[in-house]
């Protein structure tokens, strides 16, 4: 049986016996034991796999992207072009969200009980939220990409700090005499293979991982909360696969030139990385081993588009924020004119842009959106129950984005043809 296969069955399998356990047998004490002590385990070294690599990786493969750009102006172009596309995808996805939420909403229906019920189950949760979280942007935020310190950046997962530091050094490697330089490239080349190992190594665990991270979302996840907020839960859904399935397939054909059918049945392993983990950083090794290895698309672009990718292009998260910014606000009865909309879709991509690629990463940054925009921050302990549902979904369409900015950037920057992906479907069939 095909990896592809066995991992699909691994998510299938774990979604089908945890949802049964918790509908059926109502999560009883023995299935509990199972999820503690089997599945959560297993699920997390799957995890830790991934993420022990994650480090390194970014470090190397924007060193040897921006190295193997070559010229400083070059990088510049690429990177820009990375950019505008991560902004404009997720504009639209925003958009998507904020044009479903009003011709469905969702938040009119709730009644105030259910919502004063949920903000007070999850109070202690939505204060550690804000204990955490920055309170307001600014020059600050800014002056923070620029880390101090790169290791202490590294040590505590700052990607964006991390990022910074990778670009400035991979540019100061193209600026000293190549005699020097390349030592340090094919050291940095060497590792990165060996981390390319690690991933083989890990994705063999995929199967199992992904069972175990599915079922213990699912067996505990309660499924009476996702039935309260159903409407509200359908419309991120459905705008999820509206943006996924839809304009991430017209941007992969237009700004690509590549089949939106096998641009998906490539990609299978992110999704399904991304699905279970909830994290773009844990499938940030594996996006880059499918965009090389499936999507053939030139490593110096891969490595250089997919990390800045993983932390600046959320396109599922910013229609979630904005979808979830109206949602509430229609609960709490208040109303926002078009302006103030278009403020949500603005700072909705902004905060998608800053937020973390871990579960939950952009919830901090959510609050300070409802803030900004006059909705109380603690109404977000509203929507905390489902939460690890719709980010499962979001992160999905954050990583498919971000595969697609790197179809559209190998397309327009290099020599990347779309034809030698297909041909390879037809051999392979
Ligand atoms: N979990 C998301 C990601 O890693 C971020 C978020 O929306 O919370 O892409």
């Amino acid at each position: 049986m095909k990896l592809h296969t066995k991992i699909l069955l691994g998510l299938l399998l774990g979604a089908a016996l945890g949802t049964s356990a918790n509908v059926f047998a109502h999560n009883p004490p023995w299935v509990q034991w199972f999820a503690t002590n089997v599945a959560s385990p297993v699920g997390q070294i799957f995890l830790r796999l991934l993420l022990m690599t994650v480090i390194p990786l970014v470090f190397c493969s924007i060193v040897l992207g921006v190295a193997g750009l070559g010229d400083i102006r070059k990088v510049g172009r690429v990177g820009i072009r990375s950019i505008s596309y991560f902004l404009i995808s997720t504009a639209i996805s925003a958009t998507i969200g904020i044009v479903l939420v009003n011709a469905a909403r969702p938040g009119e229906g709730l009644p105030p009980a259910l919502r004063d019920q949920l903000m007070a189950a999850y109070q202690s949760q939505v204060q550690g939220l804000q204990a955490g979280g920055p309170s307001k942007f600014g020059v600050d935020m800014l002056v923070n990409f620029f880390p101090r310190n790169p290791i202490q950046a590294a040590a505590s997962m700052d990607m964006i700090g991390l990022i910074v530091f990778s670009l400035i050094f991979g540019a100061a490697l193209t600026l000293i005499p190549e005699e020097k330089a390349k030592p340090v490239i094919r050291v940095l080349d060497a590792v990165g293979e060996a981390i390319v190992k690690i991933i083989g190594m890990a994705m063999r665990l995929a199967p199992y991982g992904v069972f175990g991270l599915i079922f213990y979302v699912t067996s505990r996840l309660g499924l009476d909360i996702v039935r309260k907020l159903g409407a509200y839960v359908v419309v991120v859904i459905l705008g999820l696969l509206l943006h996924g399935l839809g304009s991430l397939s017209v941007l992969v054909r237009v700004a690509g030139g590549l089949r939106p059918t096998v641009f998906f049945s490539r990609i299978r392993d992110s999704i399904v990385t991304a699905f279970s983990t909830s994290s773009s950083n844990a499938t940030l090794p594996t996006n880059i081993a499918v965009a090389e290895q499936e999507l053939k698309i030139p490593p110096e672009i891969a490595g250089f588009v997919l990390p800045l990718g993983s932390t600046m292009c959320m396109n599922g998260t910013a229609l979630f924020e904005g979808v979830t910014v109206l949602f509430l606000a229609q609960l709490f009865g208040i109303s926002l004119d078009l302006p103030t909309q278009m403020v949500v879709i603005v700072m909705s991509v902004i905060t998608a842009v800053g937020a973390a690629g871990v579960p939950g990463g952009s919830l901090p940054l959510l609050m300070v959106v409802l803030g900004s925009v006059g909705v109380p921050p603690e109404g977000i302990g509203v929507v905390l129950g489902v939460d690890r549902i719709l980010d499962m979904c979001r992160t999905t369409v954050n990583v498919v984005g971000d595969l697609t900015a790197a179809v559209y950037v190998a397309r327009t920057e290099t020599e990347w043809d779309p034809r030698s992906v297909s041909s390879d479907v037809k051999v392979a069939a």
